[in-house]
């Protein structure tokens, strides 16, 4: 097998990650003993931005795969393709992350198939193996390698739901959107804007996190707020940077629609 390329997966820069808790201590020591990972939380509170930053913190490559109910146990592990020689296998990125020693973020993986959840299995537990079968090829992970899922409990349905038998293979960080100091901070610094703006934008999005439940499936996630103070940052006037970033992304209903932009007006 020719050389890989392992350093696609490296984190070049140090991404700015600003810890909310003790969350890179306790993943450390999870690293430490390779213990597979399950980052819990609502979309766009920084689960994948922390991976990043550990990933760099720990000098580990970073191979990062969007789950959907499309995929295929095959997407992840590899495949036989034809070329003009005949067939050729192909390492799917599961299969890349545990020969090289990466850390593999599955991200979003309750939206993946049972069937195709299963495959992750052998590789954590004891064994950290990972069966090629159409190949007829036993791996060994990496002794550098770990799993690491994110999760979205606010999605959570009888139909889709992580099984037991996958959940309780995982250690668990929660996250939530950061207190209204600290995201105004990392809004603030994202964006490039006045942290006067920061607070504002904030302040919308925890009047909006109180109508989860009540109209809405999801409160403003920070990452909008960063889109937000993106497009202020960009001369965008605020009311219209707010409603094309915090409201018109987030709800179909017309009274929904209303009564987030009379927030955003209560603030700009
Ligand atoms: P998730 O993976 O939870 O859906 P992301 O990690 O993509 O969310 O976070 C969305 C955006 O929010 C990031 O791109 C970053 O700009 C910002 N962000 C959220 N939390 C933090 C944090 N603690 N430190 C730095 N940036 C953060």
């Amino acid at each position: 097998m020719s050389e890989m390329n392992t350093d696609q997966y490296r984190v070049k820069a140090e991404p700015f990650y600003r810890p909310v808790g003790n969350e890179v201590e306790l993943y450390n020591a999870a690293y430490a003993r390779r213990l597979p990972m399950m980052l819990k939380g609502p979309t766009g509170c920084g689960k994948s931005r922390f991976v990043e930053y550990m990933a760099w913190k720990l000098g580990r490559p970073l191979i990062t795969v969007a789950c959907n109910e499309d995929m295929t146990a095959s997407d992840l592990v590899g495949r036989f393709l034809l070329d003009k020689d005949g067939t050729k296998w192909q390492d799917g990125p599961l299969t890349t992350a545990a020969r090289i020693g990466a850390i593999c973020y599955l991200d979003e993986v309750v939206e993946a198939r049972q069937d195709t959840t299963v495959v992750i299995h052998p590789l954590t537990d004891h064994r950290r193996t990972l069966p090629l079968d159409k190949k007829g090829e036993l791996i060994e992970a990496h002794p550098d390698f770990q799993l690491v899922i994110s999760y979205n409990p606010g999605y959570q349905s009888l139909m889709k739901d992580l099984k037991q038998s996958t959940k309780q293979r995982f250690g668990a960080l929660n996250f939530d959107y950061p207190q209204a100091e600290t995201e105004a901070d990392i809004v603030a610094r994202e964006a490039g804007v006045e942290s006067e703006i920061a607070v504002k934008l904030v302040q919308i999005a925890q009047r909006a996190r109180n109508l989860k439940g009540h109209g809405l499936d999801e409160g403003i996630s920070t990452r909008l707020l960063v889109y937000a103070g993106n497009m202020i940052a960009e001369g965008v006037e605020p009311m219209a940077a707010c409603m094309m970033t915090l409201v018109t992304p987030l709800t179909d209903d017309p009274d929904m629609y209303e009564t987030l932009e009379a927030a955003v007006q209560t603030f700009f």
